[in-house]
């Protein structure tokens, strides 16, 4: 089938309304009009609106906020609280110990606490005003080349209205080129067309491999009366329980407004335990005596997961190609330690708008003229901040207590420790066999939690809360290149992990009632947009495309 699509042309366009890409077009914007040049910019994002596909923790560091715009408060930035003290806790299966100090990195003093959701919005809303045209519900489905096959002209959006067998239906309605001089790429860790980018001209080629966490999260209503009347603490991070020492991660919980808190888990998807679920280790942090005497009597209000990037600075990608640039978690710009990318985020995409305006002053677009942004990055204060962390999650994917002693060099040695630029595994090949043979073997070893429908609920409630919808009738976002490969050596030698690392339930493997033959059933419509399966899938099987803009999360509070 030919079909004939619709071409719009902009100076720029920006990928995804995140923190990195907002910050960036706002400050392009401002900066534009300085000079008093006019420029057209687009910003496109999958999600039906700005902001509902944004989850983070979230404490923000103001740092570039305050750069960006200085009367941030004045212009109605929504913040949910200030930090007005915080926690650092280790938890054992039944007690919780206080730590005395908070580590350096951990600091949250001065910081605010947000809904990533409700700023981004806000963000959205800046942008526009300043002249952006921001366009929702439209993902960006293919990289667009010129004719040397590898200057990017600008990205093809999805399709619409495409039935399961993958024909046309009477709604169809093309997806459109949009073509800009320099295209953002801003679409979050494990981005879709980076990874299309990638495939075509090695920006990564030479880095440390990026390695991945997955953040579960969930937004509480909370009785009036409730811990933080009376605690000084309003932001609290645990270790340990329920991860023990060999799979890193953590738990977090910050106040929100309106008698609400933010609570989650973060898991290193470098563990080797494949029968490890990650869904159920949330609801055991939950159930911790610490956790659960924080939250009962309350009610998920929201639930979501994503991935985060944690490699830090070595996995940095070239920042720059001919037509293009990379911003934010896509190009691995978070402070690992501290476990914050919304101001690196956005730091990265100002900086990029930086050099975007510089390309225009000199009228190319190059990857030699927009790699001022590389530049502007080297001397500012987000590589020094990603530098600190440079071997952290390295040190983290090492064994205890090997892991702590590197972690303690770091720590005193500014974050060079006993190797600098330490190596680490992808995720996807960390995953041991299972010991006896079969999947029955550990099973009892994650024992499923009784759900109360209220405080503690299950995968599909979990789905329901964070607001997920996709077209029931449209070809199958998750691309699994062999399904035998999933049904025989996959289940045989891991018991089938994707049934258990996708907090969605979108991996199911059933026996077919008349050949008794096992089968994979994917269930796409329960897709979070985390993107842990493509990363943690240890044969490299599953590919993770948009499916049609303006499905998924609804996320309005998270
Ligand atoms: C559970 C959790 C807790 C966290 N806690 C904190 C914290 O407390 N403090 C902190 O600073 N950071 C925190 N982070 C990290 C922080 O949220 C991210 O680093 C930050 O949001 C990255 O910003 P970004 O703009 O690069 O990407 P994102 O925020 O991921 O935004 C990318 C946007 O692009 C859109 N998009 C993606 N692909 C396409 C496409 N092809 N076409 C169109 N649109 C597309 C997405 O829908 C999304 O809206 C946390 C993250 C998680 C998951």
């Amino acid at each position: 089938m030919t079909t004939t699509r619709e071409q719009i042309a902009f100076d720029v366009l920006f990928v995804g309304a995140g923190p990195a890409n907002l910050a960036g077009a706002v400050h392009l914007m401002q900066l534009a009009k300085r000079r008093n040049l006019n420029l057209e910019v687009a910003l496109i994002e999958k999600g039906a609106e700005v902001g509902s596909h944004a989850l983070s923790g979230a404490v923000l560091n103001p740092i570039a906020l305050k750069e960006l715009m200085p009367g941030y408060r004045e212009a109605g930035c929504p913040i949910e609280k200030e930090v007005r003290g915080e926690a650092f806790c280790v938890l054992t299966e039944k007690s919780c110990f206080s730590v005395p100090f908070v580590p350096k990195y951990m600091r949250n003093q001065g910081f605010h606490i947000i809904s990533l959701s409700k700023f981004v919005r806000w963000l959205g809303a800046v942008a526009e005003d300043l002249g952006v045209n921001v366009f929702p519900g439209f993902a960006g489905q293919e990289v667009l080349y010129g004719q040397d096959d590898k200057t990017v002209i600008g990205i093809r959006t999805g399709d619409k209205g495409i039935g399961k067998d993958g024909k046309p239906k009477a709604n169809f309605e093309p997806g459109i080129d949009i073509l800009a001089k320099v295209t953002v790429l801003g679409e979050g860790a494990q981005g879709a067309l980076l990874g299309q980018m990638e495939r075509k001209l090695s920006l990564f080629a030479g880095q440390v491999p990026q390695t991945f966490e997955t953040g579960m999260k969930e937004v509480i209503q909370l009785p009036e009366k409730n811990y933080f009347t009376s605690s000084a603490a309003n932001t609290i991070h645990t270790l340990g329980y329920p991860l023990g020492l060999d799979t890193h991660g953590g738990g977090f919980i910050y106040e929100m407004k309106d008698n609400r808190l933010a609570l989650g888990l973060v898991v290193g998807l470098g563990y080797g335990d494949p029968m490890l679920d990650l869904y159920e280790e949330f609801m055991r942090f939950k159930k911790h005596p610490f956790v659960w005497d924080l939250i009962t009597n309350g009610r998920v209000v929201e639930q979501g997961a994503r991935v985060i990037g944690n490699g830090g600075y070595f996995t940095v990608p070239r920042l720059a190609v001919d037509g293009a640039v990379v911003v934010g978690a896509s190009a691995s710009m978070l402070n690992a330690p501290g476990l914050k990318g919304i101001h690196t985020a956005m730091k990265s995409g100002m900086l990029a708008a930086e050099a975007i305006l510089e390309a225009f002053s000199k009228g190319r677009f190059t990857q030699e003229a927009l790699a001022h942004y590389h530049d502007l990055f080297e001397s500012s204060w987000l590589k020094k901040e990603l530098y600190v962390g440079r071997n952290f999650a390295q040190a983290l994917s090492r064994k205890a207590p090997l892991k702590f002693i590197h972690l303690g060099v770091q720590y005193l040695t500014g974050g060079r420790g006993l190797f600098d630029r330490m190596s680490i595994e992808k995720d996807a090949k960390t995953l041991r066999p299972l010991k006896h043979g079969g999947p029955e073997t550990s099973r009892n070893k994650y024992a499923r939690h009784d759900y109360d429908d209220a405080l503690l609920v299950d995968k599909l409630t979990g789905v329901y809360l964070s607001k997920t919808q996709h077209r029931e009738d449209q070809p199958c976002h998750l691309v699994v290149h062999d399904r035998d490969l999933c049904v025989n050596e996959c289940f045989e030698i891991y018991g089938s992990p994707c049934t258990r690392f996708c907090p969605g339930n979108v991996y199911e493997i059933e026996v077919e009632e008349k050949t008794q033959k096992r089968r994979l059933k994917l269930n796409p419509s329960n897709c979070l947009h985390c993107k842990t399966c493509e990363i943690k899938d240890p044969y490299g099987n599953i590919t993770w495309t948009c499916p049609e803009g303006g499905d998924g999360p609804g996320y309005t509070v998270a």
